[in-house]
């Protein structure tokens, strides 16, 4: 074997990469990993972590409101940009931290430079004037988000990059896509206080999500005081004394101080090297890989979202760990990204595991759907009107629950929880053995007895 400088070298200290490099080091490779920004990759410094603290202090808004209702006096809330910016900051920094520890505890060498392939075996680290060498190489630069394309004044917008360290809070936002970023933002800055808007191009958001998830979030999304626009995109963005005017496709204009693009994220692949060393990319420029991560280059392999496979950080691990088994442990894994719960902490929140209904009839299920829309007693006791929505997917003859649905508070600890039974191949009839939790929302889940028939079809329409 050719006398290499490392084992192992790691292009991108995120999720996937940090768990890679610790892991093979601490198996005792010499691994490097490279990282050009912040340790911790978009997961811990702009993404999941800075997002969650977001929302729980956007939630306190809605807390103020029901505290009053549970015979709290509560004064006039005010809610501080600034402390919270220093706070936030502080605890990411921490968690970076960690990352950093984590990595020189197990071995592993941290190279804060951008890193380039030369060839399958050479690395170039242009901030460090230096080329090191490397028997097997693993690309986990992950994602970055993307603006619409030629899209006339779109420079004024931002992205979720910069949402994060905004100078002060808008009075006005519009935010522009129907997914996970933009749901979520939407939540945090009408919470904030923020005068929120969020712009979608279909005909409503959540693409991709089970019906009825999509129509009860829009639902609660209103009735929470966003303004959802749907079935509208920009043509246009332009500064004005007063802000930026947005023009729509629709003939409308929206005036806003800041325009938020959440319209999705494209892999980091640019400028790598990637094919100099003979690692092809598919037409969306993310990394090709087979079932073990590995890549059109047999020593190299690609894990996370530069994959764009699941686009989600426990994926991203769960990727890394099956790739330092498979190639440093000789213990082939592949991790199966089938039954792969998400949360989205919009507010209220969605948890979801397994098929939504329209995919498992596409997919030739014939199904039962149990569904139940109530108002949780939290709610119910100050008279607030906030619904929490359940439904399971169910194939018919099989009785196997194909999928489980939840829009409410707490749906995302709910479904981690139903995600190993769904794994497991549970049936309705299992499910149902279960007994219920007393008193709780989720108990409802293992209550729902008869299938849902919608009103049309009840009365013979
Ligand atoms: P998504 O792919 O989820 O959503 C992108 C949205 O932008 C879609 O609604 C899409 O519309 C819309 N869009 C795309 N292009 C345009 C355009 N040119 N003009 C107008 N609208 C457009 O991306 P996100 O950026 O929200 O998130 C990226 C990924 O990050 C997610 O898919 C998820 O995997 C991950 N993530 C996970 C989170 C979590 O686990 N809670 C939180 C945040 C991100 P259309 O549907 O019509 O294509």
């Amino acid at each position: 074997m050719a006398d290499y400088d490392y084992d192992l070298f790691v292009i991108g200290a995120g999720s996937g990469g940090v768990r890679a490099g610790r892991l093979a080091a601490m198996g005792g490779a010499r691994v490097a990993v490279a990282e050009e920004f912040r340790v911790g990759g978009t997961c811990v410094v702009r993404g999941c972590i800075p997002k969650k603290f977001m929302v729980y202090a956007s939630e306190f808004a809605q807390s103020f409101k029901t505290a009053r209702g549970y015979g709290w006096t509560v004064g006039e809330p005010h809610f501080d940009w600034e402390t919270f910016l220093k706070a936030k900051d502080n605890e990411i920094a921490r968690l970076s931290g960690i990352y950093v520890s984590n990595l020189e505890n197990a071995g592993a060498e941290l190279i804060h430079c951008r890193a380039e392939l030369l060839d399958a075996h050479t690395v170039h680290l242009p901030g460090k004037n230096r080329t090191v060498t490397a028997d097997k190489i693993l690309i986990a630069t992950g994602g970055w988000p993307t603006l619409p394309p030629n899209l006339p004044g779109a420079d004024l917008a931002i992205t979720s990059n910069e949402a994060f360290h905004l100078a002060d809070l808008p009075d006005r936002i519009l935010i522009v896509g129907g997914g996970y970023i933009a749901v979520e933002f939407a939540g945090i800055f009408n919470g904030l206080g923020v005068e929120t808007t969020l712009l979608y191009r279909g005909p409503n958001i959540l693409r991709g999500f089970d019906n009825d998830v999509r129509a009860h979030l829009a639902g609660e999304l209103e009735r929470r005081g966003i303004t959802v626009i749907l079935g509208a995109e920009h043509v246009s963005l332009e500064k004005t004394s007063d802000g930026i005017v947005s023009r729509l496709n629709n003939g409308h204009e929206v005036e806003t101080d800041e325009v938020m693009f959440a319209t999705g994220r494209a892999p980091n692949t640019k400028g790598l090297g990637l094919e100099k060393a003979g690692v092809e990319l598919n037409a969306a420029g993310a990394v090709v890989v087979d079932e073990f991560s590995r890549t059109t280059a047999p020593n190299i392999w690609a894990v996370g979202d530069v994959t764009d496979r699941i686009n989600l950080t426990p994926v991203a691990i769960r990727e890394a760990v099956a790739f330092v088994e498979t190639v440093f442990n000789d213990n082939p894994q592949s991790f199966d990204h089938e039954h792969v719960a998400s949360a989205v902490f919009s507010q209220p929140p969605i948890g979801a595991v397994g098929l939504s209904e329209a995919e498992a009839r596409h997919a030739g299920h014939k199904v039962d759907i149990y569904r139940s829309i109530f108002r949780p007693m939290k709610v119910t006791f100050y008279g607030g009107e906030e619904r929490t929505l359940m439904k399971l997917v169910v194939d018919q003859p099989t009785g196997r629950v194909l999928g489980c649905h939840v829009v409410g508070p707490d749906s995302p600890e709910i479904i981690q929880m139903a995600a190993i039974a769904i794994k497991m191949g549970v049936t309705k009839a299992q499910w149902d053995s279960t007994c219920a939790v007393h008193p709780t929302a989720a108990e409802e889940l293992v209550t729902m007895r008869s299938p849902y028939i919608p009103a049309n079809l009840a009365q013979g329409g």
